[in-house]
């Protein structure tokens, strides 16, 4: 597992302030959330922390070591996306073999790999399906398995529940927090859900206008000094 340092990362598009200077430190193993309204900047921060949008400043931070420069390639961290984007025409066990192939791997490591990360995301049964024959719910939980096969640093989800009805959002908040302690990973979460926030969270990052509010565990969200 990994600590993930942020110093003084900003972001501006043109004029507009999409994240103002930020520094946060996310311990290794925890469960951190960014919670806050749409365009209050999560979405940005966690991109920069993927590698995926380029800060304006600051610095990012893995283990001590600085990833700013590097590409999202290089950062071992896997992302889970609300709209899954999944390739429809692979298996499940294709769709999360993927990031090894991609990694060239040895076909025995990818093998054992997927067989691994299928089984923590209760996948096993579904192996052989193609992704667009399966369930919202499925297809999230083939994104997760897909996130976590090559065992990354540090895994980020953006509303990973978002497009899922509300039976479907309980059972995967469990799932997630099922594999968080199953792997002990270091999670950097994103949602606009106070609840999903409260109930998943080791820290919450309250976020509000391009800015850090507030970092604190649920239980004193409201009544910190
Ligand atoms: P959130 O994830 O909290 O909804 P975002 O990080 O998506 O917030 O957006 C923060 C702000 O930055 C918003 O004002 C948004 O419109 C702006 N923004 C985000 N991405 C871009 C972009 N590619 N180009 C211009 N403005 C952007
Ligand atoms: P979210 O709330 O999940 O961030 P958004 O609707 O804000 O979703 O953004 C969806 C996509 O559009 C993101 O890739 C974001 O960077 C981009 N985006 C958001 N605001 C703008 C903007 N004002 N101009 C251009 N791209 C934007």
């Amino acid at each position: 597992t990994t600590k993930l340092e942020i110093r003084g990362i900003t972001k501006s598009y043109g004029k507009t302030l999409a994240l103002g200077s930020t520094d946060l430190v996310v311990e290794k193993g925890e469960f951190l959330t960014l919670l806050g309204p749409s365009g209050s900047g999560k979405t940005t921060l966690l991109m920069m922390i993927a590698g995926l949008t380029e800060p304006s400043g600051g610095r990012i931070l893995i283990d001590g070591v600085d990833v700013t420069d590097r590409p999202s390639s290089e950062r071992n961290i896997g992302v889970v996306f609300q709209n899954y984007a999944l390739f429809p025409h692979m298996t499940v066990a294709e769709n999360v073999a993927f990031p090894l192939k991609m990694r060239r791997r040895p076909a025995d490591e990818i093998a054992a790999a997927v067989r691994d990360a299928l089984a923590i995301a209760q996948l096993n049964e579904l192996a052989g399906r193609y992704t667009d024959e399966l369930s919202g719910g499925q297809q999230q939980r083939v994104a997760l398995a897909r996130a976590i096969v090559f065992r990354p640093a540090l895994v980020l989800m953006d509303e990973p529940l978002g497009a899922l009805d509300k039976r479907l959002r309980d059972d995967l908040k469990e799932e997630i927090r099922r594999m968080h302690r199953q792997l002990g990973t270091t999670i950097v979460y994103v949602t606009h859900d106070q609840d999903e926030a409260m109930m998943l969270s080791d820290r919450i990052c309250l976020m509000d206008k391009a800015q850090v509010v507030q970092v604190d565990p649920p239980s004193r969200l409201y009544n910190a000094p």
